[in-house]
């Protein structure tokens, strides 16, 4: 019998991939307690973060898989993605090579997990110098993503991909995180009003038509 201390907390493995350099491994490390719980399974060359958030509807854990680096060689073991029940794919809004290759980790992804929510980040957006535009990014509309502009190394919206993917793993819309996880602290500074106009980009851009190319961007 279950006794006080061993309730049993929800546990959801969460895939994060996207190219080499991206920041994948900079944005699971801001979560203190799952960087400090975090355990590498050597066989596949992999770190497992457990990272808790605090819900209305109580505890849930992404325990969230991160590369040893393994992708900048090319693509990941099916063991990477086997009995993913949630993904995270990440590009850098500064490099457009790594927004063209989402498409491929998508494809690599479902072919392993083939109905599961998907969150595809755009991360870097401290940096100035943006190459990948809120009007450029229609991928996530195609296969029916979320979309978030982030900065692991400010912190920006580092919440929302995990918010919204609670949302869909529970089946409560209504989830909300009652406590903020414990984070690093900002290394950088994202200036409020370009998120502003950011935000208003990608809004803008979610009522315009689809371009209509075959190609997958
Ligand atoms: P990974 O290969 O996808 O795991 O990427 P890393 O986490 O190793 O990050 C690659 C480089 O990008 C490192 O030099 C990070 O410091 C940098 N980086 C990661 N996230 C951000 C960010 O949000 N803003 C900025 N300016 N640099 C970042
Ligand atoms: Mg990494």
């Amino acid at each position: 019998m279950a006794t006080a201390g061993e309730v049993q907390v929800p546990k959801f493995k969460l895939v994060l991939v996207g190219d080499g350099g991206t920041g994948k491994t900079t944005f699971v490390k801001r979560h203190l307690s799952g960087e400090f719980e975090k355990k590498y399974i050597a066989t596949i060359g992999v770190e497992v973060h457990p990272l808790q958030f605090e819900t209305n509807k109580g505890s849930l854990v992404f325990n969230t898989w991160d590369t040893a680096g393994q992708e900048k060689f090319g693509g990941l073991r099916d063991g990477y993605y086997i009995q993913g029940q949630c993904a995270i794919i990440m590009f850098d809004v500064t490099s457009r090579i790594t927004y063209k290759n989402v498409p491929n980790w998508h494809r690599d992804l479902v072919r392993v997990c083939e109905n599961i929510p998907i969150v595809l980040c755009g991360n870097k957006v401290d940096i100035k110098e943006r190459k990948v535009k809120a009007k450029t990014i229609t991928f996530h509309r195609k296969k029916n993503l979320q979309y978030y502009d982030i900065s692991a190394k400010s912190n920006y919206n580092f919440e929302k991909p995990f918010l919204w993917l609670a949302r869909k793993l529970t089946g409560e819309p209504d989830l909300e995180f009652v406590a903020a996880p414990a984070l690093q602290p900002p290394e950088v500074q994202v200036d409020d009003n370009l998120m502003m106009q950011y935000s208003k980009e990608i809004e803008d851009a979610m009522a315009m038509p689809l371009p209509e190319e075959d190609d997958d961007l």
